[in-house]
């Protein structure tokens, strides 16, 4: 039979998951000739043989493909070649066989950079296996699983260029790396006892305890008996310890300096999750994805914890309807969760405020006030990445922090400037940059609120990264209009020209930018971002297109009293919103301090604010859910607590909408009215809130509508607002990759600059 020739480029998630490996072992099975490499970020495949084993080939291309993959499109292709002509010898393999080629990769190489999967059940299996040679081997990983983004150092992905490049490949790991028929076949990381990292246990002085399994076993006994652990997680240090015992995690309350905002819990398995929440399919198969991300579901109460089954300490997420539970990463999490039995608290290894310790020594000096004890081991973290969290809303996993497992994250933006070389800088608070080169935008992970010299020193760190792995020479910074975020400031320090973006454009435009649509109505609701007048924006409806951003809605200002410091102080929300509402005076001094309402009278020390976020604050201080706050976001994820999920059965206010204003200010006065039945006013000004969107978008009639900014964090308000409008036919974006919070406002911005740009 003669010979035929195809080609194919596959697109989807097909880097860094083993999927070239697998289609080796494919073609090698079926006796196809031919080669495989990354392109870009596709991955192409040229194959030559029978007819029938091609067609075999592109079925099970499609069906058999690795766990990790997803993909989205196979263009094939015929080739008209001499079928004479060796393809696999092309690139060095042997005559007649099949090879994995070099890479072809040129500027956007980061786009290429996999990210980190969670072991996966093979390699699981393996370690539970007692007569499996990495039986309790705490870095077993194969081509489906292990660490990637975290280790590596330079590009293109290759074990030298990787931490593991300290650790020599024994016999039996080479031969199983160079088997085409094994599941390691080009494992990078591959590793075992042998030849690979090994764990080693210290105290807080950095004295060592243990090494390797018995470092294991002696962690365990110490959070069993109540101890903080020190873990060296993928992309940083983590903080664990019993979650079911409320004494322990008021303890880490107390060291870490966080007294109220809610931890994540590790279990060992998909069991462990159902015993201390509520799931649905689409939360389990969030939590068993191979990003293995702390996903926030609703918790179950503990009272109603099942029988005997282990149960959440009330302080680990307070004043919270929902908890973040997440699998264990890697073989070492899986092995501590599975032994240790319970929940356990995981949460970032730093204080307050500051980035996860990455170093070794780093760890110690920052942790050693926090941690009792160190689980470490000897391969190094290559950069430092916050575990990633989601949540499921409209049966959509929906990220709220993008870190291990889903970051980088690029995206291509169909109309940029193909020549545009640009560094976007993001916000002020849940900091992460991104890049646009050409019609490829890449946003890098989270880095964190830039309060700190640490935080911004982290930033900087990241923006250096960013350039080094696209190899990237900046011709411009894009940057918010806000002329004192930290980020501003960096670019004002440089020497490019630099592009300001109005912070809720920019918010719009990164739904934009992720659903590949050119405009929309967008409703950007956050804490506060600065408007085009300089205004404290934050409740507006913008309607932005390539052009750029038109106002065309927004919540009836009210002062903020003291201004920025009204974010720690729900209270200080309120007193500007019944000074706004012009309710009793009698009335008003009853609700807040009077000091604070005759503060929010001088204008100059009570600036004006549209802001949602803040409305948020001010009902929740209302409702009595919430009159101090130790970290933004509390007062409104209090409220949507007390709201319970209500669904649209509770009826809005009434409310106004002249002109541009969304007029809430009949809305508060009947909240006054029945402020003491919390439930009925959070669910009611949850429904308020959807009404008025309903009623902007039902007069502008545009073509979508986008819901985003921190406000849409609330899966409560997003999800009722999703409804509402698609019952009345509006076909309604949310953000889904990309966080709707100011974590994803880069990507606006090379999205808006890329525009200009033209
Ligand atoms: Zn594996
Ligand atoms: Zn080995």
């Amino acid at each position: 039979m003669r010979a035929r020739r195809r080609a194919a480029s596959v697109e989807g998630v097909v880097q860094g998951v083993g999927f070239r490996p697998f289609v080796a072992r494919l073609a090698t099975e079926l006796g196809l000739r031919g080669w495989v490499r990354n392109e870009g970020r596709a991955v192409a495949i040229e194959v030559e043989g029978p007819e029938p084993a091609l067609d075999a080939f592109a079925r099970r291309l499609v069906e058999g493909a690795p766990p990790a993959a997803r993909i989205e499109r196979v263009r094939w292709s015929v080739v008209a070649q001499p079928a004479e002509r060796d393809v696999a010898a092309d690139f060095g393999g042997a005559a007649g066989g099949f090879v994995i080629a070099p890479s072809v990769t040129g500027e956007g190489l980061a786009l290429t950079i996999p990210a980190d999967l969670a072991t996966c059940a093979a390699c699981r299996a393996e370690v539970d296996d007692p007569s499996a040679r990495r039986f309790a081997y705490p870095f077993t990983n194969c081509t489906a699983c292990g660490p990637r983004f975290t280790i590596v150092e330079a590009l293109p992905y290759d074990r030298a260029r990787t931490t593991m490049a300290a650790f020599p490949r024994c016999e039996a790991c080479r031969r199983e790396h160079d088997d085409p028929a094994d599941r390691r076949f080009h494992a990078q990381p591959i590793a075992c006892p042998a030849c690979g990292p090994a764990l080693r246990l210290c105290d807080a002085r950095g004295a060592a305890l243990a090494t390797r399994d018995d470092a294991l076993g002696q962690a365990v006994e110490a959070l069993r008996r109540g101890a903080i652990v020190a873990l060296k997680g993928l992309g940083g240090w983590q903080l664990l310890c019993d979650a079911g015992d409320e004494a322990i995690v008021a303890r880490l309350r107390a060291r870490k300096r966080r007294p109220h905002q809610a931890f994540a819990v590790l279990v060992a398995h998909l069991d462990g999750a159902r015993a201390i929440a509520r799931l649905d399919a689409d939360e389990e198969a969030a939590l068993a994805s191979p990003a293995a991300p702390i996903v926030l579901v609703r918790a179950r109460a503990p009272h109603v914890a099942r029988h005997a089954a282990p149960r959440l300490a009330p302080n680990v997420a307070p004043d919270n309807a929902r908890v973040g539970v997440m699998l264990p990463t890697t073989p070492l999490h899986h092995l501590v969760a599975a032994r240790f039995g319970g929940p356990l608290v995981c949460t970032s290894g730093n204080h307050h405020d500051e980035p996860i310790a990455t170093g070794d020594a780093e760890a110690l000096a920052r942790l050693g006030a926090i941690a009792d004890v160190f689980l470490g081991h000897d391969r190094a973290i290559a950069r430092r990445v916050d575990d990633a969290l989601v949540h499921v809303v409209d049966h959509v996993t929906r990220t709220l922090r993008l870190g291990r497992g889903l970051a980088p994250l690029g995206i291509g933006l169909p109309s940029a400037d193909p020549e545009a070389r640009l560094l976007c800088l993001g916000g002020h608070l849940k900091s992460a940059p991104a890049a646009l080169v050409g019609r490829e935008a890449v946003l890098w992970p989270h880095v964190g609120d830039l309060d700190t010299l640490a935080a911004r020193d982290a930033f900087e760190r990241a923006l250096g990264e960013l350039r080094d792995f696209l190899r990237l020479e900046p011709t411009g910074y894009v940057c918010d209009a806000h002329p004192d975020y930290a980020s501003t400031l960096f670019a004002e320090g440089g020497a490019l020209p630099i592009t300001r973006v109005q912070h809720h454009h920019a918010h719009v435009a990164a739904c934009l930018a992720e659903h590949g649509l050119d405009e929309a109505l967008g409703f950007a609701w956050d804490g506060v971002g600065m408007g085009d007048d300089g205004a404290a924006w934050g409740g507006e409806a913008l309607y932005v297109d390539p052009e750029g951003a038109r106002r065309v809605a927004h919540l009836h200002p009210f002062p903020l009293p003291g201004g920025d410091a009204a974010a720690r102080e729900p209270r200080r929300a309120l007193a500007g919103a019944l000074v706004a509402a012009g309710l009793p005076a009698e009335l008003q001094s009853e609700l807040v301090p009077p000091a604070l309402i005759r503060l929010a009278r001088v204008p100059r020390l009570a600036p004006p604010t549209t802001s949602a976020g803040r409305l948020f604050d001010a009902v929740a201080a209302l409702a009595g859910v919430c009159g101090s706050a130790t970290h933004e976001g509390q007062a409104p994820i209090a409220l949507e607590a007390a709201a319970g999920g209500f669904g649209s059965c509770a009826a809005p206010y009434e409310f106004r909408l002249e002109g541009p204003v969304m007029d809430w200010r009949p809305a508060l006065r009947a909240m006054v009215a029945e402020r003491h039945d919390v439930l009925r006013v959070a669910a009611r000004f949850h429904a308020t809130l959807v009404a008025m969107i309903v009623a902007v978008a039902e007069r502008e009639r545009p073509s979508a509508v986008v819901l985003t900014g921190g406000c849409f964090q609330n899966a409560t308000l997003a999800a009722a607002a999703l409804d509402a409008l698609r019952e009345r036919g509006h076909h309604v974006l949310l953000p889904a990759r990309v966080p709707p919070n100011d974590g994803g406002l880069a990507l606006g911005q090379a999205w808006v600059a890329a525009r200009r740009a033209r």
